[in-house]
């Protein structure tokens, strides 16, 4: 049994309120104890100063994309245009390169505070679309790059068909390596995959109603309903997959989605940017999810989520680093509420302890982890700890430390992070991975 002391900790308080001198007790990778007030620290504690709240989840990442960050910003440019610059990076991987990558972008999430990800994973095949040998070979890459990092992982593997909404869109020569040729295809594949393990879940993805067709959604939805597992899928980030979807179809990307049986307890929407009132309502009665991916979705002018109008539809909302263009999990949060102050004139509709629950509770619900995001008995072991010493923090009011962390946090102020019960970053430092030197090695090969 291991014990850690901390001088702070979130417990799940909704009104974001901390309790003082917590003792976890960790057996194996599981919390068996939570015991608040204590001020004595007990012999052979692990004393964690500062503020400690559950692990953090990555609702949304496409790991390779770590690649692309600083060049793709400056430029004018649009959706569209960056996904170009992505796709002439996509041909460049191979499973030896990929896993290398996302062993560094893994690592740096959990020295962020992420201890789980949400893997979006389309980049199967090699070059033209011809399989690999074995042909869950990049899932393989990214699975073993979760465990070397540190990292628990819900690798969402995705259905990608098509180029786009007109009948027979040829696929670009890069989209062939995203390509099973069918759903059936697909879904095929991701049953040979087979490799849950304590840290390892496998979900699905639909990439958008752009590369999947309705039939294919269908089986998409199908797969996940009979593994009872997670299913994702892009949906409504700019307006033209909208308006392509409506004028080729009749029916906007989440009507299409729900008509084949997606949506539903299970089913997270990334981005669900620009949403109709019959959009909100069918997330709504489906009880489905939201991820907001915020500096994703302002780096590709895609337009501010409408988080406030989920929110009150009790829609649960998660966050992902998506592109990476950032990876910090208080820059993504404190944006959810920033945001909409700008669009709304209006302070705090999202409040400090909300927001939390955003980042721990809600996304492990999303990727299948029911029982992690939680400061609590039975609980897994993932949490992580923010040092109130940096100049961000320092000063903060202990009375208002969820809206110090919220608002004034970086990722630089995780000390400690602990996966599973094992220390990953210790004294902000990961324990296994020289992560910067990690990233450039990984990164310089690929643009050399
Ligand atoms: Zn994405």
């Amino acid at each position: 049994m291991s014990t850690y002391w901390c001088e702070w900790a979130w417990l799940g308080s909704p009104d974001g309120s901390m309790e003082s001198g917590v003792l976890l007790n960790v057996v194996g990778d599981r919390i068996v104890t939570v015991t608040p007030g204590c001020v004595v620290l007990p012999a052979g504690a692990v004393r964690l100063p500062g503020v400690t709240i559950p692990g953090m989840v990555n609702g949304h990442s496409h790991a390779f994309h770590r690649a692309l960050r600083g060049r793709t910003h400056g430029e004018r440019g649009t959706f569209w245009t960056w996904r170009e610059q992505m796709y002439t990076l996509a041909e460049r991987l191979d499973p030896d390169t990929y896993q290398a990558l996302a062993t560094a972008a893994f690592a740096e999430m959990v020295l962020s505070g992420f201890t789980c990800v949400g893997e979006f994973h389309y980049l199967h095949h090699d070059r033209g679309g011809v399989g690999y040998s074995d042909p869950n070979e990049m899932s393989s890459a990214l699975i073993n790059a979760a465990a070397v990092a540190g990292i628990r992982i819900t690798l969402l593997d995705t259905c990608y068909l098509q180029s786009g909404l007109a009948p027979n869109a040829e696929l670009h020569s890069t989209q062939r390596r995203f390509s099973d040729g069918n759903a059936q295809q697909w879904a095929e594949r991701v049953d040979a995959l087979g490799v849950e393990s304590p840290t390892v879940r496998i979900g699905a993805a639909i990439h958008s109603v752009r590369s999947v067709n309705g039939s294919g959604i269908a089986t998409v939805a199908e797969w996940s309903a009979r593994n009872a597992a997670p299913i994702h899928a892009h949906v409504s980030e700019q307006p033209a997959e909208n308006e392509q979807c409506l004028a080729v179809l009749g029916v906007t990307p989440t009507e299409l989605l729900h008509r084949e049986g997606a949506l539903g307890t299970r089913f997270t929407a990334v981005h669900a940017t620009h949403l109709t009132a019959n959009d909100h309502a069918l997330y709504a009665q489906t009880a489905s999810t939201a991820c907001i991916c915020p500096t994703t979705e302002r780096d590709l002018a895609d337009g501010i989520g409408p988080t406030t109008q989920l929110r009150s539809d009790g829609v649960p909302i998660t966050i992902g680093t998506d592109s990476h263009a950032a990876i910090d999990p208080f820059e993504e949060l404190r944006a959810i509420e920033l945001n909409q102050r700008l669009k709304t004139l209006t302070r705090g509709t999202h409040q400090p302890g909300e927001l939390l629950a955003v980042a721990t509770s809600n996304g492990a619900d999303s990727l299948g982890w029911p029982d992690a995001g939680r400061l609590a008995p039975g609980a897994l072991a993932d949490f992580t700890t923010v040092s109130l010493d940096s100049v961000r923090l320092a000063g903060a009011d202990p009375a208002l430390l969820t809206a110090a962390l919220v608002f004034a946090a970086s990722a630089s102020d995780v000390h400690h992070v602990v996966v599973g019960g094992k220390a990953i970053v210790a004294d902000g430092i990961h324990q296994t991975i020289d992560v910067p030197r990690s990233l450039s090695k990984s990164i310089g090969a690929l643009w050399a």
